[in-house]
Order: structure tokens, then C-alpha cells, then sequence
């Protein structure tokens, strides 16, 4: 199955599409990972890239499709589930043309909906355990402003196409996946 998982900065897309590609042995692809790799190598490009992410702006497209054409092309034919990306219109665009053109199109696009008041607490929380740079109040409020404007409207954009479930992205992990196994025809009792 080739899915893509979209939902607010905090939302917990990241956590559930862990449990979906052990369950259904895809290949995660984190376009936020291979921006995090591309920084911690220290390359000009992360550098560039790291920039940017602190201050919660989006990387450019043509960064981001360049990482992420290359993780693609290394995977194998198991499927995939992309998480954070697209995460605006152009590269919806860019990744239909991309995928025709490996002929693997996107065959299901979830979206998981958070309130922004939990977003942000849960975003505190993981500041607190993890360090990441750019979960800083101020950088959190930018994300969330970045996800309204530009990455929201991709949910629609698969509305459309036709191919998209929302599910709610309130309670415990394990609920929450529970919720997406239903909605993705998961068998199974676990
Ligand atoms: P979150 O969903 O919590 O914001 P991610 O790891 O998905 O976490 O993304 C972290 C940052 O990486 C984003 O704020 C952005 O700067 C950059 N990023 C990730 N994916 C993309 C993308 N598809 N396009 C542009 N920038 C991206």
C-alpha cells in the first residue's frame, strides 16, 4: 500500500505511521528525517536546510523532492507511507508526477485532526524529552501558522483525488491507531 499520512506539527503522525508500517511492513519515509540526516551530516545543503526549519518556515521544494526522489528510488516495492510530505500544493503536484512516473501512485491519504490547544502541549512535552531545535514556542506557533496556510489545503486536495479518511487524532496512541486500522482495513486484533 502506498500511503500518505498528513496532520498539524504535534498531531502524532509520525508515532501512528510507525505503527502502521510495522503492521503492514512499508517503508516510513519522514521527509522531516532526511532533513534532520541531511543537518546532522553537516553538508551545505543541511546547513541551508536548518535555517529554515528553526524558524518553522518550509524547506524548499526542490530540496525536499531532491531527498526525497533519492530515498524513493532506493526503496523496494513493499510500499511506502510518506510522512510530511506534501505539505503544500506544489508538491501534492510534484509528487502525483513523480510517482506516475515510477508507477507507484498514492493510494490512500489519511489525515489525523488535533486541536491546536493539544498540539501545542503535546509539541511542549516532546521539547522536554527530545531537544529538537525547533520546538521552541516561538517556532511552534510559526509551524502551526505554516500548516494552516500552506499544508491544509493538500488536505483537500486529496479530498477531492477522492483517496482521503480523517481520523481523530485525540486520546491514547494506542486508540488513535485503533481508529486507523479501522479506517485502513487493518485485520487483526493486536
Ligand atoms: P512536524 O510535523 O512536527 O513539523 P517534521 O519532522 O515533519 O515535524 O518537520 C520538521 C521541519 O522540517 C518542518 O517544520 C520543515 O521546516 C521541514 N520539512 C519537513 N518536511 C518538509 C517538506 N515536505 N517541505 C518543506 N519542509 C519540510
Amino acid at each position: 500500500m502506498r500511503i500518505v499520512i498528513m496532520g498539524a506539527p504535534g498531531s502524532g503522525k509520525g508515532t501512528q505511521a510507525a505503527l502502521i508500517v510495522k503492521e503492514l511492513d512499508l517503508d516510513h519515509i519522514s521527509t522531516g528525517d532526511l532533513l534532520r540526516a541531511a543537518v546532522a551530516e553537516g553538508s551545505k545543503l543541511g546547513l541551508k536546510a536548518k535555517q529554515v526549519m528553526d524558524r518553522g518556515e518550509l524547506v524548499s521544494d526542490d530540496i525536499v523532492l531532491g531527498l526525497l526522489e533519492q530515498r524513493l528510488r532506493s526503496g523496494g516495492d513493499a510500499g511506502f507511507i510518506l510522512d510530511g510530505f506534501p505539505r503544500n500544493i506544489a508538491q501534492a503536484k510534484a509528487l502525483d508526477t513523480l510517482l506516475e512516473r515510477l508507477g507507484q501512485p498514492v493510494e490512500e491519504a489519511l489525515q489525523i485532526d488535533v486541536d491546536e490547544e493539544q498540539v501545542v502541549q503535546r509539541i511542549a512535552k516532546r521539547a522536554a524529552l527530545e531537544g529538537r531545535s525547533d520546538d521552541t514556542e516561538e517556532t511552534v506557533r510559526n509551524r502551526l501558522k505554516v500548516y494552516a496556510d500552506q499544508t491544509a489545503p493538500v488536505v483537500d486536495y486529496y479530498a477531492h483525488k477522492g483517496i482521503l479518511s480523517r481520523v481523530l487524532g485525540d486520546g491514547s496512541i494506542e486508540e488513535v491507531f485503533q481508529r486507523i486500522r479501522g479506517v485502513l482495513q487493518i485485520q487483526g486484533d493486536s
